[in-house]
């Protein structure tokens, strides 16, 4: 037995546990333009909607907003045609993660999710007090369905599937969900994380709202955060059945969602045609990255999101200084790769030109 500590401290998982680390911003730098592509953000400013809605919305800063973001989740029902007792809304949808798995987790409960990818899903298990289960990813930096079936035991109450997966980019396929969750034990509950679902033109791609309609064990994660461009707002929701959806309510604090969040998301809802062409022309970014990438000799997984992947092993810290010193701010993940955002044109032609001239001296 340890001997009990003599003063409060704070439970032992939680001090082996890296903190999230945030992608960084860039420094000013005297007459050249920087870039930050650390963090998957839009690059466009706010539409003039958007930032009405918000300025609009700050005159009643000295009423708490409506705790159940009630015209929200009615237009988010509306929108996606999904009763609004299974709608919930949180503070980002990395907070629904975290309530989710307050929500279905006993302590020391299992929770299975491919590594690597979304960084706050070993810290949120952790914290929730369950035990994580971490699988590799397959060749391809995609989900190991199989290898993440078989890892399922009595004591796994959830499983975490991030398509397209953060960090990598490639998407779960649909056929391949449908026979994973054919695997799945009815009381395991399947978490689909799709942040990045407007970025997808994968025909084949996985349909985590379509799998919600059909089966009872599915919970979808959605944010305005990318291709919304809201990220400062910090709003996100899911879509799970009634009596998750009251408990994820339960687990969220008391008036999370600010109104100015709520009114713009709202706005947001409104302006999906110009939002989504604007992520048509990231897509068109990133096609054009992920083919110069190629061209240049880069092993590139397929991305469908904002961003591409380096593997990088080693050189990750110094390929990210290399970007970084040209202006362009990416996030290394140490020892294993570069996620990159795509950005602005001129900050991906700032990308290429690192990458190919990285490739050129690799080769001398
Ligand atoms: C960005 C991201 C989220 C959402 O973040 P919020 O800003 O909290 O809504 C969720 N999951 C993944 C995989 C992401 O990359």
């Amino acid at each position: 037995m340890t001997k009990p500590a003599n003063r409060p401290v704070p439970r032992a998982v939680l001090r082996q546990t890296p903190s999230y680390k945030a992608g960084r911003a860039p420094q000013p730098r005297a007459g050249r333009p920087t870039y930050k592509l650390s963090s998957n953000e839009t690059p466009f400013e706010p539409l003039p909607e958007l930032l009405d809605a918000a300025r609009g919305a700050t005159e009643r800063m000295n009423r708490y907003p409506d705790p159940m973001c009630t015209r929200l989740v009615q237009r988010l029902s509306e929108r996606f045609d999904v009763p609004a007792s299974q709608v919930t809304v949180a503070t980002g949808s990395v907070a629904l993660v975290y309530h989710v798995l307050q929500a279905i987790c006993e302590h020391g409960d299992e929770v299975v999710y491919p590594w690597r990818s979304f960084e706050a899903y070993p810290i949120a298990t952790k914290v929730v007090g369950a035990t994580p289960v971490e699988i590799p990813l397959a060749p391809g930096a995609r989900h190991d369905l199989s290898a993440m079936a078989d890892a399922i035991t009595e004591r796994t109450r959830a499983v975490l599937v991030c398509t397209p997966n953060n960090p990598t980019g490639p998407v779960v396929h649909h056929g391949e969900l449908e026979k994973f969750c054919d695997r799945v034990p009815e009381n395991v509950l399947v978490i689909v994380d799709e942040a990045y679902v407007q970025f997808i033109r994968d025909d084949d791609a996985a349909d985590g709202l379509a799998l919600f309609r059909e089966r009872p064990n599915i919970c979808v994660l959605r944010t305005f955060s990318k291709a919304y461009g809201m990220a400062d707002l910090r709003t996100g929701f899911a879509f799970a059945q009634d009596d998750l959806a009251d408990a994820i309510r339960l687990c969220t604090l008391p008036f999370p969602v600010s109104t100015v969040a709520q009114e713009t998301a709202i706005a947001a809802l409104g302006c999906e045609d110009a939002l989504f062409a604007r992520v048509d022309e990231l897509v068109r970014e990133r096609t054009r990255v992920l083919t110069g990438l190629r061209e240049q000799g880069w092993d590139v997984p397929d991305s469908q999101s904002n961003f591409v992947w380096l593997s990088l092993g080693d050189d990750t810290e110094a390929f990210a200084l290399a970007c970084e010193q040209e202006g362009a701010v990416v996030r290394p993940f140490a020892g294993d790769g570069c996620r990159i955002t795509i950005g602005e044109p001129a900050a991906n032609n700032l990308v290429l030109e690192v990458a190919g001239r990285w490739q050129a001296e690799r080769r001398a």
